[in-house]
């Protein structure tokens, strides 16, 4: 693995260089205006700034961009492969940031997910709520999970992406909330690509609202709502959004990953 920040060969360790400086002003300018875009998209909703929280997804970029991100003030990043979550997350063990999951997880990487995650944001099937449960427990953690909802998918079913139909939210929600280990957090969801919100991203997420509504009728600390990503994060905020989810719009343009 190598570091944009780390000195020249043979250097003792990743002191401040003239690369690393460069990177952190352009994390600090792109945070800046992602800070910007949610500020103004909470005024125009007539929400208080504070009602929003930022998570920026750092999949694919090294460890030092999230050693700079914390310098800027950042507490929330996000993953959504565990084989490169869990090195990065062991590198920062030193900082204050909450770790969020946020990608379809296997059963076998639930373990090495519990021991570094404090919420998972991609819980969509029952099999998956047992083994976090018995993964946290074992690691006497307390896990947040959210319900990530596919909206376009069908009945009964899963989304391509991951996430439960909404018709499988509840059965879900009763399962982690009685599960030991586990604190049921709220829902999540990716605007979908296709179906009938494809390419209405608020309808979207106001759609989501609605199920949180009726989530938290039965749970009222299930008050999470973790929709928008860099595109569309006005969106998600205007909708009723409490956490946005950025990656592009503060790291740059991932390369494609296979
Ligand atoms: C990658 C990712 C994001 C961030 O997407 P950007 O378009 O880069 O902001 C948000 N949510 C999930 C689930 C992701 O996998």
């Amino acid at each position: 693995m190598t570091h944009r920040d780390s000195g020249p060969a043979g250097s003792s360790g990743p002191g401040p260089t003239a690369a690393g400086e460069d990177r952190k002003a352009e994390l600090a300018a792109n945070l800046a205006v992602v800070e910007e875009r949610i500020a103004s998209a909470c005024a125009a909703a007539g929400r208080k700034r504070e009602e929003v929280t930022l998570i920026v997804v750092t999949k694919t970029y090294p460890a030092s961009d999230v050693r700079f991100l914390h310098e800027l003030g950042v507490r929330n990043v996000a993953e959504n492969r565990d084989q490169d979550a869990a090195p990065k997350a062991a590198e920062c063990a030193d900082l204050d940031l909450r770790w969020h999951f946020v990608g379809q997880l296997q059963t076998n990487k639930v373990r090495s997910v519990a021991s570094y995650a404090d919420v998972v944001q991609s819980v969509d099937r029952l099999k998956l709520v047992t083994a976090l449960s018995s993964a946290a427990v074992r690691a006497e953690r307390e896990l947040g999970c959210l319900i990530q909802v596919a909206l376009d998918a069908e009945a009964g079913g899963r989304g391509d992406r991951g996430g439960v139909a909404p018709d499988g939210i509840a059965e879900l929600a009763e399962a982690v909330d009685a599960a030991p280990g586990l604190r049921l957090g709220g829902l999540m969801t990716v605007a979908p690509l296709a179906g009938p919100f494809a390419g209405r991203e608020q309808a979207a997420f106001r759609q989501l609202m609605e199920f949180s509504s009726g989530l938290r009728s039965g749970h009222p600390a299930a008050n999470m709502v973790s929709a928008g990503m860099s595109a569309d994060l006005e969106q998600a905020v205007a909708a009723g959004a409490t956490h946005v989810r950025v990656g592009t719009a503060v790291l740059g343009v991932r390369p494609r990953l296979g």
